[in-house]
């Protein structure tokens, strides 16, 4: 080769860099990354012909060393690796790697908006901040002459023999006017930390510094940024609990400790290798996400990893490492991929795995995490089946006394006392231990058990249960009266005629607040029970609540609250004030006859509104004497009270009109 050439670049596109500058607009501070990891390649290259016997000279300490100038702006990746000759640069630069870039942007040009930002453009992402670029390299191999290639980001560059002492590649950026950025030294020690902290070779930036006379000053000891043996690239065998903590924080300094931690390492049939935290999860699943971060043979790539697990997955912290994960193809191929769906199986299998460990050895530890561990594994099992299967086993029930139970063992506990009268198991449970305090007292008192779920997820989460549980099904506390929520036999319901149905509805209705549905019935439920039931029907309120998490039903979004309310015929103060009312209410005057069927519409329409006329009338007797019955309000706003439903005025004149009733009942 002559002292100096020049040449055309192999590409096929002429304008290739403006393409590349565009191409990677969001993501232009990868050029860091694939400059430093190119030169930790070729430093573990050099370790590689050392340890084969192919080389024999001295190796020195394999460092990579990243140099910025404020003033000239350039900034400089050095490494004593392998370097190259000049018929290497030739092959790799100017050809190969520049080919198969614009293979690369020509194949994904449709899709620019798809494309994962990290595709590993390799050397020539340094065109992306800069307006020229030197290779200065001296190969390892005997006899090699260095060279030095420059191109100023026109297809065209230049290459000279130089004189270069030392073994390996110098590469200069000289930064293009509009990445001046880069010419700060936090920004980049920032990108180093982000995207090189792991990377297996010392990375030096600057000197370690001190305090001294008032002010930071550097010494000359170097700043190393990695850590070249991070955690997951040990053996577990060699580690303590207090390590996998260790490296949480240095991960994550602002969290919380985690609540357990699975190491992930297999080499076969793809390379894996990592470590996951469960954290302590708050309510908010949304905001918990993306702290999972990706890296390929210790390189960060990503802390999107939402193709690569499975959705719950996301939730859990900690690293991925793997150089199976293909980088360089859109996000919608990265999921259809069959290793990266292998790589997502395992991982779900191995989480799963760790869970049921823990709850066959570590069961004290479970039940004492399982708080915040619970919308995790709740969230698990409704968006993927097969761990949903695996969670079946190890998931816990919390009852509301604090008690936890696995599935088998709930069912064991409660199975003599709540099976219905059709063989069902009933799951009581509470969704609020001080609103549905009365509730949850008057099963408990009954011999009931009743279940805390109160997690966010919680209603999709019991409507999974109906189908995977077999013969079961949840009722909450409050969804009927105690003695309806679990049926042992049929029961005798008192008997009413149909006027007097509707009268003990009107009567009712004339006192609850308006705005809602009601369902009023008359029930037996035994002379010291509650005068009113006021609950609400389990399926109609799971599947409002559902739609307001979003579950696709909308439909029962939009209906009003409706209410079922139950009015014990038995209770003595119920019966007082009917019969009051059957003596002070004259029954319903008979109602004038319909209009026979060939009568003209007029007839028709006249007779019906007789008859209208009559119940109206009636109905207005019945709501004035509801009106004037104090006990009535009295009893209504006790059992609205005994909800939470009492507010405002209501509440207000409840107090009022109590303490007259207190003060005639004492006084008297
Ligand atoms: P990739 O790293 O994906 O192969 P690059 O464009 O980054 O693509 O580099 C092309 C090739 O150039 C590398 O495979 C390597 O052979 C060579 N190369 C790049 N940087 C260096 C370096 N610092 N030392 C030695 N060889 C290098």
């Amino acid at each position: 080769m002559a002292k100096s050439t020049k040449g055309q670049i192999g590409v096929t596109t002429e304008n290739i860099f403006p393409v590349i500058k565009q191409f990677l607009y969001s993501d232009h501070e990868i050029f860091l990354r694939e400059l430093v990891a190119n030169a930790v390649d070729a430093t573990q290259k050099m370790k590689a012909l050392a340890a084969s016997g192919d080389c024999k000279e001295e190796l020195g300490d394999l460092q990579v060393h990243v140099e910025l100038d404020p003033k000239e702006k350039t900034l400089k990746v050095i490494d004593n690796g392998i370097g190259m000759t000049a018929e290497e640069v030739d092959k790799y630069i100017n050809q190969i790697a520049f080919s198969s870039a614009g293979e690369f942007l020509e194949k994904y040009k449709d899709q620019i908006g798809n494309i994962i930002g990290h595709f590993g453009l390799g050397f020539y992402s340094a065109f992306m901040v800069a307006k020229k670029v030197t290779i200065e390299t001296l190969s390892w191999k005997e006899g090699a002459k260095a060279v030095k290639w420059s191109c100023d980001g026109s297809p065209a560059y230049d290459m000279e023999e130089i004189e270069k002492a030392d073994r390996g590649t110098v590469i200069t950026l000289y930064l293009d006017d509009d990445s001046q950025e880069y010419a700060d030294k936090a920004r980049i020690e920032g990108l180093l930390q982000k995207y090189c902290k792991f990377m297996p070779v010392p990375i030096v930036f600057g000197k370690e510094q001190e305090w001294k006379d008032g002010k930071y000053v550097d010494t000359d000891k170097d700043k190393i940024i990695n850590a070249v043996e991070p955690l997951w690239t040990k053996a577990p065998s060699e580690l303590k609990e207090e390590d996998y903590l260790s490296f949480y924080r240095t991960l994550y300094p602002m969290n919380e400790e985690p609540l357990f931690y699975i190491h992930l390492n297999v080499d076969y049939p793809f390379n894996l290798t990592g470590i996951l935290y469960f954290p302590k999860l708050k309510d908010r699943v949304a905001i918990e996400r993306n702290k999972i971060s990706l890296y390929c043979n210790q390189m960060f790539v990503t802390d999107h990893v939402d193709n690569i697990v499975p959705d719950f997955m996301t939730l859990l912290h900690g690293v991925i490492d793997s150089p199976d994960i293909p980088l360089n193809v859109s996000r919608s191929y990265l999921q259809s991929d069959a290793a990266v769906k292998k790589i997502s199986t395992y991982i779900t299998k191995k989480v799963a795995d760790r869970l049921e460990g823990i709850f066959k050895d570590e069961r004290a530890q479970l039940e004492a995490k399982w708080d915040n561990l619970k919308l995790f594994i709740e969230y698990g099992m409704l968006s993927d089946e097969k761990f949903c299967e695996r969670a079946l086993k190890f998931a816990l029930f919390k009852n509301t006394d604090g008690k936890y139970f696995s599935f088998d063992e709930y069912k064991s506990a409660v199975e003599s006392a709540q099976t219905d009268k059709d063989k069902k198991l009933v799951y009581l449970y509470a969704t609020n231990v001080e609103d549905q305090y009365a509730f949850i007292e008057a099963a408990k008192n009954k011999g009931y058990d009743v279940l805390l779920m109160d997690c966010e997820l919680d209603s999709h989460y019991v409507n999974l249960l109906e189908q995977k549980l077999t013969d079961t099904r949840f009722a909450r506390v409050d969804s009927d009266a105690v003695e309806n929520l679990i049926p042992k036999e049929e029961k005798v319901k008192p008997e009413m005629k149909e006027d007097e149905r509707y009268d003990l509805e009107n009567l009712f209705k004339a006192v609850l607040p308006a705005g809602n549905d009601y369902f009023v019935q008359g029930d037996n439920l035994g002379a010291d029970a509650a005068p009113i039931l006021i609950t609400q029907n389990e399926f109609m309120r799971r599947y409002r609540e559902m739609s307001a998490l979003g579950g696709g039903m909308n439909f029962y979004g939009s209906l009003p609250e409706s209410y079922n309310i139950t009015v014990n015929m038995e209770n003595p103060l119920v019966a007082k004030i009917w019969a009051a009312k059957q003596a002070d209410v004259a029954p319903q005057a008979e109602l004038p006859a319909e209009a026979p069927s060939d009568a003209s519409e007029e007839e028709k329409t006249k007779a019906r509104e007789a008859r209208e006329a009559v119940r109206k009338a009636h109905r207005a007797d019945v709501e004035a004497f509801a009106g004037g019955n104090e006990m009535l309000h009295q009893i209504v706003d006790l059992a609205l009270l005994s909800n939470g439903m009492l507010k405002g005025k209501a509440l207000s004149d409840f107090i009022a009109r109590s303490q007259k009733v207190v003060q005639d009942a004492y006084l008297k």
